[in-house]
């Protein structure tokens, strides 16, 4: 009672790779998990029936965030001096 069995559904069509005969299933807790052992896709069915994709961290790393591109931004150095004038030495 370790590791629930791993079957091979044939004629299952990964929906990720499109490739026939690579998906396995398995039940654990009552939610049927499937997963593609060509790309290394997975999701699990929920009660309703629903895919659930999921995320394998081992093989997914999820895509850094882009920097901002400076070229994108409008050049505003150029503020009214004026209001960077908010102490007067003088009063
Ligand atoms: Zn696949």
């Amino acid at each position: 009672m370790s590791t629930p069995p791993k079957r091979f559904i044939a004629g299952a069509v990964c929906p990720a790779c499109s490739r026939m005969d690579t998906i396995r299933s398995w039940h654990e807790d009552g939610v049927m998990h499937r997963e593609c052992v060509e790309c290394g896709y997975a999701d699990s069915l929920d009660e309703r029936g629903n895919s659930v994709p999921r995320e394998l961290d081992t093989r997914v790393t999820p895509a850094a965030p882009k920097p901002a591109d400076p070229q994108v931004q409008p050049v505003k150095f150029f503020v009214n001096p004026r209001l960077k004038k908010d102490a007067d030495p003088q009063s």
